[in-house]
């Protein structure tokens, strides 16, 4: 979960924005979030391994 309000709604139902995030940006933990509610797209912390990313299962190996 992405212990994360938005700051317009003060919904809890956050998840991951839409665009890419700059590297800059999640280097120091930040990530675009978008508010489920009221769709506002804004910045915030997200600890990492909280926001949606590929399933971990099976991933591991490429072929060679
Ligand atoms: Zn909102």
């Amino acid at each position: 979960m992405i212990s994360q309000r938005c700051p317009k709604c003060r919904s809890s139902r956050i998840r991951k924005g839409y665009k890419p995030t700059p590297l800059i940006l999640r280097l120091v933990g930040i990530h675009y979030l978008l508010c489920n509610h009221c769709n506002l797209l804004f910045t915030g912390f997200a600890v990492p391994g909280t926001v949606n990313r590929p399933s971990k299962k099976g991933a591991k190996k490429a072929r060679v």
